[in-house]
């Protein structure tokens, strides 16, 4: 089998974050993978609508993204901007071009409101993290599809390497 992994782009070193810039991972499975052509980049938050640069924006009242699809908590920029719908519409099309792409991985950076898995920030803009998913990795989990951080990266080559053989 040929699984496909769904990265952030920003990964991948796209100048798609809030501050314009990328922020590549550096792996030598990055490299393996993209000769493979087993690696697809996407921004939810692009393609939410969301321009670049853009100001940065935190899940309010340390709540996490399973609580904003459930319309319990509130994406806000540092501006005080309500991004809820931008981030709920790039998680869909996140999922969307996941599954479009036969992706049964994902690949995502941690600490954003979009594709953090581990730890994302708790809505002070005060660099306070606190453990759970952003939207974009809440709604991935949802659809089944296996979800790991940037700091999981091992992991993930582990479980690749097994589903190829298989
Ligand atoms: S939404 Fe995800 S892919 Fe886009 S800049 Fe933020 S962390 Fe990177």
């Amino acid at each position: 089998m040929f699984p496909k992994i769904f990265i952030s782009a920003c990964l991948l070193g796209r100048p798609v974050r809030y501050d314009g810039k990328g922020k590549r991972l550096d792996h030598p499975a990055i490299a393996r993978w993209q000769a493979e052509g087993r690696l697809v980049g996407f921004c939810p938050e692009q393609a939410g609508g969301m321009p670049t640069p853009r100001p940065s924006a935190e899940i309010e009242n340390g709540l996490a993204g399973a609580d904003v699809i459930a319309g319990r908590a509130r994406v806000i920029e540092i501006t005080g901007g309500d991004v809820t719908s931008q981030f709920l519409e790039g998680g869909r099309k996140a999922i969307e071009f996941a599954r479009a792409q036969g992706c049964a991985y994902a690949l995502l950076i941690d600490g954003s409101p979009s594709c953090g898995s581990g730890f994302i920030y708790d809505g002070s803009f005060a660099g306070r993290r606190h453990v759970g998913n952003g939207v974009t990795a809440a709604l991935m989990r949802e659809a089944g599809i296996a979800v790991y951080s940037d700091r999981e990266i091992e992991a993930l080559a582990a479980c690749v390497d097994m589903h190829t053989a298989t």
